[in-house]
């Protein structure tokens, strides 16, 4: 397996650009996930990467090698990489098997344990080779299409959204074991989705696409816990947004004096907390600010509550276990966990709060 690189892609159809610029590195055996809304420009960036579409300027190259730009121009077919769309991967005429023998190099065809050997690797039963993808779930669709992209041993796997046409409750395990295969298999993956929580989840690497830029580049836990700026914190989680003033290594605004990353801009700024940053407690005598319960949202493992600071607001949103709810227009206090991200003041202050991400 080998690494991926990207660098000044560029692409436009029409007069707009679908992409302005992309840059990306992808570690070898590692597994990227382009996470933005619909119409950002990733199905643009992986068909780019797979040779289907040249891009305008810019260069691709797997490893050292170019396969586009810096003279290269490799055909899709000779770049050894392995794809799975949405769904309708599967030739419906060809069993399980057959569908998996198509993805093996000729010498291959013949050897049968190689198709199980890849319908182990993708998490499915022996049993299930004989089926012919009508008689598969969703769910078992996908693997199937996973294990013939990775037949052929590719050098790099693309999946482009692989999971959205499963309902909710398949997605969470094919999820895992698709990703789970691809780590087995040492592949070097990227993983388009517009859902943050599967970008989060499954990856080790998320790239935030926005309007054909990657915007941002982290790690999981960075790209959450430290956005570079509103929009991104918006998109990947639910957040507590508040006008405050920045001094030394404090925030002060309505939630109190939070604790900021030293090198934060000072003065007039706008802070963002997490939902599950605040805490609601009934004891007068532990501190915090003081709230009235106007709204829940019960979701059973959790809570979204939804508080007005008193005496006047604004109104804030905490997530906290479903256990401890508590009751509707009942007076609480709020005390905030960890550290505020701080971002420029906005022209006119703004109060902004999400139970979730917020799809633009
Ligand atoms: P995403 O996968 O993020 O939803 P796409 O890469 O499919 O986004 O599309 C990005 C933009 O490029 C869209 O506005 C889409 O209409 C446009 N686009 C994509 N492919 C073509 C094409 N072959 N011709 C013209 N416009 C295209
Ligand atoms: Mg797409």
């Amino acid at each position: 397996m080998t690494s991926l690189s990207i660098r000044g892609v560029t692409k436009r159809f029409t007069a707009t650009p679908v992409l302005a610029g992309v840059d990306l590195e992808v570690p070898a055996k590692s597994i990227t996930a382009i996470l933005g809304p619909s119409g950002c420009g990733k199905t643009t960036l992986l068909r780019i990467i797979a040779g289907f579409t040249d891009p305008d300027t810019g260069t691709v190259l797997f490893g050292d090698r170019p396969v586009f730009g810096a003279g290269a121009s490799v055909p899709a077919q000779q770049r050894r990489v392995g794809y799975v769309p949405q769904e309708g991967a599967l030739f419906p005429h060809l069993d399980v098997a057959a569908n998996v023998t198509f993805g093996l190099p000729r010498a291959e065809r013949r050897d049968s344990g190689r198709v199980a050997e890849l319908l182990s690797l993708v998490g499915l039963h022996e049993d299930l080779r004989r089926r012919f993808p009508h008689e598969l779930s969703g769910g078992q669709q996908q693997r199937v299409a996973l294990a013939r992209a990775l037949a052929p041993r590719p050098a790099v796997v693309l999946l482009d959204e692989p999971f959205s046409s499963l309902d909710a409750g398949l997605r969470e395990g094919t999820g895992r074991a698709v990703t789970q295969a691809l780590r087995t298999a040492g592949a070097t993956a990227v993983l388009v989705t517009h859902d943050q929580g599967e970008a989060l989840s499954l990856s080790d690497q998320v790239a935030v696409m926005r309007q054909g830029r990657l915007v941002q580049v982290a790690a999981p836990a960075d790209v959450y816990g430290a956005p570079v700026d509103v929009g991104v914190a918006t998109f990947v989680g639910g957040a507590v947004l508040l006008p405050a003033r920045v001094d030394g290594d404090l925030a002060f605004c309505a939630l109190g004096a939070l604790p900021v990353s030293p090198g934060d801009a000072h003065g007039d700024a706008q802070i963002l907390v997490r939902p599950e940053q605040l805490h609601l407690h009934s004891d007068s005598q532990s501190g915090g600010v003081p709230t009235r319960v106007v709204d829940v949202s019960y979701y059973g493992h959790d809570a979204a509550v939804r508080v007005d600071l008193l005496p006047s607001g604004p109104q804030v949103v905490a997530r906290i276990i479903g256990a401890e709810v508590p009751a509707l227009g009942s007076v609480v206090w709020v005390t905030t966990r960890g550290s505020a991200a701080v971002y420029d003041a906005a022209t006119t202050p703004t109060v902004l709060v999400s139970e979730g991400p917020e799809l633009s």
